[in-house]
């Protein structure tokens, strides 16, 4: 396989962790075909890391400590509790994660795919059309190109998992998540340590510090609840897609900010409402996933596999882990069958069972949520257990453990 030729469909987060992947893994040409032109829009939103996850995926070599992140140690559900500024805890937990900024995790992890590899921006591709020993990729611009291997890490609407799955395509949940950034970072509890939720009939919001990526930080918060059922929405919505800055309805934006206003303790009402429109957009919620993580010379990685809803805070981790697992089969295994075979395995069930314990949190969560105004610690505590209920001592929130291989 040392003299192979691999390319990258998508050069995000999990494509730049697949080339460092595949070099590791011994190929001998790397191509990465990113349709974006220039540098990925920096998309400036929070990336939450396990911090066990972390060290994990620090020791494998996919992330490093210079990556810019700010601490987050507990996890503080409130309740809108009359004008009592930041409402009313209903919950606290845990939550040793790591907020990362998207847009400094991606350039860290473009700084770490080597030299060699051949990242076209503005690359992209429009058919995949797989034969007996590789794959050839159809361009936007004519041009086409034999691979031996193709790997997929084009997210969510990813073509590589519709040449190999076709129609199966991202299912919309029936809600979104609204979110937004801003440099409002004064007056934080506990200096921004803390993450809070703050819980409402039909959803929830997550609140908390980012780094800025300069050295400062910014509050990135995301709220997820169903959009109103009327026909003045944006035709997006009805497909799902993300609306960018600027092209949110003001039906919607109107609806999501009335809601803020009666829902949200002052406090946190105040620093959402005040977050600029600019810097604000809504990602429809999907979940995404395949029957095998593999197919002949096909493999898919990241977003392209599979997507859990984001409150298992866990899908860049996966990403990442999905290229961990990856570079092992390639070093270890005779052939690219055996290869791709041994990274199916060991990657297809983790993503299915990260898809389900997501959708059993959005239930819980957004779809059916409980009385969280009737709620105390106990309380809490049992309807947190109920949705990781089945599961092992590893429930897989902020992503499985990573297999030791090294
Ligand atoms: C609201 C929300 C909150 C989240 N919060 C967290 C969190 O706290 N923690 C966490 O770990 N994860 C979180 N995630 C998930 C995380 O963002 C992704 O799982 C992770 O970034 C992996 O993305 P990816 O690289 O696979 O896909 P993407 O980032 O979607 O990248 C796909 C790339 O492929 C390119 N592309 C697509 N089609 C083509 C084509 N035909 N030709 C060429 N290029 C193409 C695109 O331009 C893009 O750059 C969250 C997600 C959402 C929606």
């Amino acid at each position: 396989m040392r003299a192979g030729s691999i390319a990258v469909v998508g050069g995000s987060i999990a494509g730049c962790a697949a080339a460092l992947a595949a070099a590791r893994g011994g190929a001998g040409r790397i191509v990465v075909l990113e349709r974006t032109g220039a540098q990925l829009r920096d998309r400036g939103v929070g990336i939450g890391l396990h911090g066990d996850r972390y060290e994990e995926l620090r020791a494998a070599g996919y992330l490093t400590p210079e990556m810019p992140w700010a601490p987050l140690s507990r996890r503080v559900w409130s309740v809108r509790d009359g004008e009592e500024p930041r409402g009313r805890p209903v919950g606290e937990q845990p939550f040793p994660f790591r907020a990362y900024n998207w847009g400094s995790l991606w350039r860290e992890l473009r700084s770490r795919v080597p030299e060699g590899v051949d990242y076209r921006a503005g690359a992209e591709v429009t058919e995949v059309e797989p034969d007996a020993d590789g794959v050839t990729l159809r361009l936007a611009d004519g041009s086409h190109e034999h691979f031996d291997v193709v790997i997929g890490a084009d997210g969510y609407r990813s073509v590589v998992r519709e040449a190999m799955f076709p129609g199966t395509g991202a299912a919309y949940s029936g809600y979104i998540g609204w979110r937004g950034t801003s440099s409002d970072v004064a007056d934080l509890p506990s200096d921004g340590d803390h993450a809070c939720t703050v819980v409402f009939p039909g959803g929830h919001c997550m609140i908390y510090r980012i780094p800025d990526g300069f050295g400062g930080h910014r509050l990135n918060w995301v709220l997820y609840t169903r959009p109103p059922r009327s026909d003045g929405l944006h035709p997006d919505l009805r497909t799902p897609a993300s609306l960018p800055p600027g092209r949110l309805s003001s039906q919607l934006t109107g609806h999501l900010r009335a809601l803020v206003a009666d829902n949200f303790p002052p406090y946190w009402a105040a620093k959402v409402l005040g977050t600029p429109a600019d810097t604000t957009f809504i990602q429809p919620i999907y979940d995404v996933e395949v029957p095998h993580y593999a197919s002949g010379r096909l493999v898919l990685i990241g977003d392209a596999a599979s997507v859990a809803r984001p409150h298992i805070g866990g899908g860049s981790v996966k990403a990442l882990q999905d290229a961990t697992a990856l570079e092992a089969a390639l070093s270890t295994r005779e052939s690219w069958e055996e290869a791709l075979e041994a990274y199916d395995a060991e990657r297809g069930p983790i993503g299915s069972a990260m898809v389900a314990l997501a959708r059993r949190m959005g239930g819980a969560q957004v779809e059916n949520t409980p009385d969280w105004s009737a709620m105390g610690q106990p309380e809490f505590d049992m309807w947190w257990q109920a949705q990781n209920e089945g599961s092992d001592g590893n429930s897989g929130f902020g992503g499985h453990a990573l297999k030791g291989r090294r």
